[in-house]
């Protein structure tokens, strides 16, 4: 079973990403910017937005991080919002969620400017991914993409089942499969016989935040499996162990290939999210 190491493909995409970013400021005089906004004190996003900030350093982009308390009320957020949409210095602007209670992601996403929707996730920005000429792209199914371009597996012609219908990962996963032109079927909770979808499937992109739900017998022999789910399950020693929605032990010498959890799709996240900015960048900056 061929590994997809998600940690190696972001690694390479970084070095690329950095040469061309430095390339970009040349041209235009113009580092590109990230404005990152958490509200609240959720542990899991201090760490997503430590390690997209950390990002941003490593590849040459400028990062302006923005920590509002969890009190903050929506007029406030819409404000700094609207301030960092007028922001020369500023070409991607991400609002990390889960928001705290009181602030309606569907509201906020809404007040970014969609030349700076970073995470491609507003209207806007999935109209323009569904009409096939996307601005930025959502984030983690971009990153699933760039997996299996880096390891040369074409999904043309095979028969794919993403598991998941999320505006954030399996409705835009389903669009880029199509795009590449896959056959794709998307299964959700109200999916009756799931697993004889998943057994005749070539592809499978599991996205179901389910732990370690889906093994072997799920999986047809020499299919590939992508695994986005991810999870923390406290071990007895008090520390915290990652998994994900597939037990991928169990898929050696079965599947051509997968993605492990740690290590496979989480990396690609945030590389996607600094390809995006610069992206953005480039498209405001012409
Ligand atoms: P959501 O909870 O928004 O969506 C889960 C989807 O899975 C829903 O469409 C749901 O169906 C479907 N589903 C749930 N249970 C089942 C089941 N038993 N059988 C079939 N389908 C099921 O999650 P997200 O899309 O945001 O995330 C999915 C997973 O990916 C999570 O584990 C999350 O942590 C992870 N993730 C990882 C990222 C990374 O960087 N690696 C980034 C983003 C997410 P229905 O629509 O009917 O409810």
């Amino acid at each position: 079973m061929l590994q997809l190491n998600g940690k190696e493909v972001s690694t390479a995409r970084r070095a690329q990403l950095k040469t061309k970013v430095e390339e970009f400021h040349r041209r235009t005089n113009h580092t590109p910017g990230l404005a990152v906004v958490l509200v609240g004190d959720d542990p899991a996003s201090q760490i997503y937005v430590g390690g997209k900030i950390k990002g941003c350093t490593e590849v040459g982009i400028n990062s302006f991080e923005h920590r509002l308390s969890a009190d903050t009320t929506p007029v406030q957020l819409k404000c700094l919002i609207e301030k960092l949409n007028d922001e020369v210095a500023v070409d991607g602007i991400l609002v990390q969620l889960p928001l705290p209670k009181g602030l309606a992601p569907d509201k906020v996403l809404h007040w970014i400017n969609p030349d700076k929707d970073v995470d491609g996730l507003t209207p806007s920005s999935m109209g323009h991914l569904w009409i096939g000429k996307p601005r930025a792209t959502p984030c983690t199914p971009a990153g699933v993409m760039a997996i299996l371009d880096h390891y040369s597996i074409s999904v043309e012609g095979l028969k794919a089942v993403v598991i998941g219908r999320s505006n954030i990962v399996g409705k835009p996963m389903a669009h880029f499969l199509t795009q590449a032109n896959a056959t794709v079927t998307v299964c959700h909770s109200k999916t009756k016989d799931l697993s004889a979808y998943t057994r005749d499937a070539d592809i499978v992109v599991v996205a179901a935040g389910r732990p370690q739900m889906f093994g072997k017998e799920d999986f047809k022999k020499g299919s590939i499996i992508i695994d986005v789910g991810i999870h923390r399950q406290p071990l007895k020693c008090g520390k915290d162990k990652l998994c994900g929605d597939v037990r991928f032990e169990e898929l050696e010498g079965w599947v051509k290939a997968a993605t492990p959890v740690p290590g496979g799709v989480g990396p690609m996240t945030i590389s996607m999210l600094l390809e995006n900015t610069l992206h953005l960048a480039e498209l405001n900056h012409i």
